[in-house]
């Protein structure tokens, strides 16, 4: 599952903006997989919360135009299946 979300884009350093954990997907979900840029989302693997990417690639909460978009985006809808499917197992292992 963990290699699942790793295809699905890069890990990033930056902070989420809700929960304070530092560790990101960034999920542009082209097959070319480019890192991330500006406006692109990442999921917040610890709370499971998509964040935008500003010009310093640094993470911001999204605004709620923004989270429509991404609950309309069929890669979005797929990411957050499988953060919700990885963070089941997690739950169950601790
Ligand atoms: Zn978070």
């Amino acid at each position: 599952m963990t290699e699942d979300i790793e295809k699905l884009g890069h890990w990033t350093g930056s902070t989420c903006p809700f929960c304070g954990k530092p560790k990101h997907l960034a999920g542009t979900l082209r097959s070319d997989n480019p890192p991330p840029s500006p406006n692109d989302a990442a999921i917040c693997i610890s709370c499971g919360n998509w964040a935008i990417f500003t010009e310093r690639l640094e993470l911001r909460k999204p605004t709620i135009a923004e989270l429509v978009e991404l609950s309309e985006n069929e890669d979005v809808q797929r990411a957050t299946e499988i953060w919700k499917t990885m963070d089941r197992e997690m739950r169950r292992r601790h």
